[in-house]
C-alpha cells in the first residue's frame, strides 16, 4: 500500500511526554515520530492540556496557569530535540515548507482556556508561542463557558464572548469539542470563521454528552468548518471495531459533511478503539474505508484535506 497522508486535530501527547519523562521521537504512547515515519505526509495538532491534579503543582487557582508555560517549554524542547524530523508551523506554507524537507509539521493548540487564565488579554502571548486553535473549556465549566458536562445549561460569559471575538481577530480557531451546547450556539452566532470540533462524534450514533447533536453538525458544515473523529471507546461506543466508527463519518457524511469531516484522535489521551492502539494504525483504517466502497478522494479529505483547508483559511 502506497504511504498515505495524515493531518490528525487532536492529540495529548506533549501532556503524556511531560508527565511521564518521555520523549517525541521514540516513546511507548500513541504517537511517537517512529510511528509517523510511516505517512507520506504527517501533520498534528498537538494539545497543551493538563487538569488541576495533575499538573504537578500544587492544586488550586493558579497551578494550571503555571502549566502553560512548563507544557509550552516540554513542546519546544521536542520540537528541538528532534528537529530533522518535524517542525513547528503556524501557516500552510510552513506545512509545504516542512514537507518538502521530508519533515513531519506541529501545530500547537490549547485544550481549556484555563490554561490561559480564561484571561482574553492572554490570546495574543498565545498567538505568538504559535497557538493556532483553543478549544474554550474543557470538562470542567470555567469563566468563558459551561463544558459538556458542568454546567452544561450555561453558554458563553461576556468574558467569554471577548474571548471568542479576541480570538478571531488573531486568527486562532475556536475549537467546540467539550463546550456546552449553549456554549456552542452563542460561538456559532457570533462566528465570523470556520470553527473546528477537533475530537467529537455523532451524538445520534452513540448517545454522549462528548458527541455532537445533528443540529450542530449541520451548523458546522454552514460554518465550513471541520469535526475531527474521535477514537476514544466511549464516544465512539457500541462496538469496539472500526464499522462504529465508521457509522460516525456516515453520519457526518450523510448530513453532507464530506468537506467537514476531519480525524481527531484524542491519543494519548484516552482508551482508543482496539482496531487503531496507535496512530500508525491510521494506514488500515484508510485501507478499510476503501475495501467498504469509499471513494479515495473522499477518504483523502478525511484524512488530510478538509483539516489543511481550515488551516489555510485562517
Ligand atoms: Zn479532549
Amino acid at each position: 500500500m502506497k504511504p498515505i497522508s495524515v493531518f490528525d486535530a487532536h492529540c495529548d501527547t506533549i501532556s503524556r511526554c511531560w508527565r511521564e519523562y518521555e520523549g517525541l521521537g521514540h516513546n511507548s504512547g500513541m504517537i511517537s515520530l517512529e510511528r509517523t515515519a510511516c505517512f507520506a505526509r504527517y501533520c498534528q495538532f498537538f494539545a497543551l492540556w493538563t487538569a488541576d491534579g495533575f499538573t504537578g503543582y500544587p492544586p488550586g487557582k493558579d497551578s494550571v496557569e503555571l502549566a502553560y508555560h512548563a507544557l509550552l517549554r516540554c513542546f519546544k524542547e521536542q520540537m528541538a530535540r528532534n528537529a530533522d524530523k518535524i517542525v513547528q508551523c503556524r501557516t500552510a506554507q510552513d506545512v509545504e515548507r516542512a514537507h518538502c524537507q521530508g519533515k513531519a509539521a506541529a501545530f500547537l493548540t490549547v485544550e481549556g482556556a484555563e490554561l490561559l487564565g480564561c484571561d482574553p488579554a492572554r490570546l495574543e502571548e498565545a498567538a505568538e508561542n504559535g497557538v493556532v486553535a483553543i478549544n474554550l473549556t474543557w470538562n470542567h465549566a470555567n469563566a468563558l463557558s459551561g463544558s459538556h458536562c458542568d454546567q452544561p445549561h450555561r453558554g458563553l460569559s461576556s468574558v467569554g464572548r471577548r474571548f471568542v471575538e479576541k480570538m478571531e481577530e488573531l486568527h486562532i480557531l475556536v475549537d467546540v469539542s467539550h463546550l456546552s451546547e449553549a456554549g456552542f450556539w452563542d460561538v456559532i452566532e457570533m462566528a465570523r470563521r470556520p470553527i473546528i470540533a477537533s475530537h467529537s462524534n455523532a451524538k445520534s450514533v452513540w448517545n454522549h454528552t462528548r458527541n455532537l447533536t445533528d443540529e450542530q453538525i449541520t451548523a458546522i458544515i454552514g460554518n465550513q468548518g471541520v469535526i475531527g473523529l474521535n477514537f476514544y471507546r466511549d464516544f465512539v461506543g457500541g462496538s469496539r471495531d472500526l464499522d462504529m466508527l465508521r457509522a460516525h463519518l456516515d453520519h457526518i457524511l450523510e448530513l453532507g459533511g464530506a468537506a467537514c469531516a476531519a480525524l481527531g484522535g484524542d491519543w494519548d489521551g484516552c482508551d482508543t478503539i482496539d482496531a487503531l492502539p496507535s496512530i500508525d494504525k491510521l494506514s488500515c483504517f484508510y485501507e478499510y474505508l476503501l475495501c467498504h466502497g469509499y471513494d479515495e478522494t473522499v477518504v483523502r479529505d478525511l484524512f488530510y484535506n478538509n483539516l489543511m483547508r481550515v488551516v489555510s483559511q485562517r
